[in-house]
C-alpha cells in the first residue's frame, strides 16, 4: 500500500509504503527482506491480509468531499493470527494506492498438451530456447527458469531466433525446399 499526495504520477514520490505479507515471513532473497524489513519508508506487517479498500468505509464523501473520483482514502486490514482488524484512513487531501502481489500461473495451456513443462507449467527448454519437441522454442517468462526479466526475455527470443536460423537453413538442405517468401500486407 502506498501513501501519495493525490497528484498525478508525475508528483511527488510516496511518503510510506505497508508491505501486507499474508504469511509469517518473506519468501525472498534474505539479502532483499533485511533491506526491505529496515527502510525507514517501509512498514512490513506479516500475518497481514487486506480486506477491503475504499473512499470511505460506508461509501460516502471523504473529509474533503470527495467521493467517486476512484482515488482510496480508506483501507480494512485483518491480523490473521489475532484476528484484529486494523482501519486505516489516508490523511486529509491524501490517497494510496494497492499493488497486489499474489504469484505467478504461466499461461501456457496452450501447448500444456504438446510440449515438456514442469510442474508449476513452465516450459522446460534447453540452452538454445529449444523445447522437447523438434523445431518447437519457447522464449521469455513461459520458460522454466531464474529470472523473468524484460532483458531475459528478449535473450531468450534472440537465442531461439538463431537457432531457428539454423535449424531452417539445415532444413532446406536436407530437403531442397525453399518457402515462398512472406508477402509483405501494406
Ligand atoms: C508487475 C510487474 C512488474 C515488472 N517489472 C519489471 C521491471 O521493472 N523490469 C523488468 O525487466 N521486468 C519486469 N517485469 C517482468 C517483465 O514484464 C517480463 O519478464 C517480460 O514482460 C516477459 O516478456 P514476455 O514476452 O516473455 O511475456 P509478456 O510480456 O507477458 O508477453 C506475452 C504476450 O503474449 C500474449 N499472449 C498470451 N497468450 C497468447 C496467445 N494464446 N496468443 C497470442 N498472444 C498471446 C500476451 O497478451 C502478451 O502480450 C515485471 C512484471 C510484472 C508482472
Amino acid at each position: 500500500m502506498r501513501a501519495s499526495s493525490g497528484r498525478p504520477a508525475n508528483g511527488s514520490p510516496s511518503r510510506c509504503t505497508a508491505v501486507l505479507v499474508r504469511g509469517h515471513g518473506f519468501t525472498c532473497a534474505a539479502q532483499v527482506a533485511e533491506k526491505c524489513m529496515h527502510h525507514p519508508k517501509i512498514d512490513v506487517r506479516f500475518d497481514t491480509v487486506l480486506e477491503a479498500v475504499g473512499s470511505s468505509p460506508d461509501g460516502e464523501s471523504g473529509d474533503d468531499g470527495s467521493v467517486g473520483d476512484g482515488c482510496l482514502r480508506w483501507a480494512r486490514l485483518r491480523d490473521r493470527a489475532t484476528g484484529e482488524t486494523i482501519e486505516y484512513r489516508a490523511r486529509r487531501g491524501m490517497t494510496f494506492g494497492v499493488f497486489v502481489f499474489a504469484g505467478f500461473i504461466p499461461n501456457t495451456t496452450l501447448v500444456r498438451d504438446f510440449v515438456d513443462l514442469d510442474d508449476p507449467g513452465y516450459i522446460r527448454v534447453d540452452a538454445k530456447q529449444r523445447t522437447n519437441v523438434p523445431g518447437v522454442y519457447a522464449a521469455g517468462d513461459v520458460c522454466a527458469k531464474d529470472l523473468r526479466q524484460v532483458v531475459t526475455a528478449v535473450a531468450d527470443g534472440a537465442v531461439a531466433a538463431l537457432d531457428m536460423q539454423y535449424l531452417a537453413s539445415d532444413m532446406q538442405g536436407k530437403t531442397c525446399q525453399i518457402p515462398p517468401a512472406p508477402v509483405p500486407r501494406y
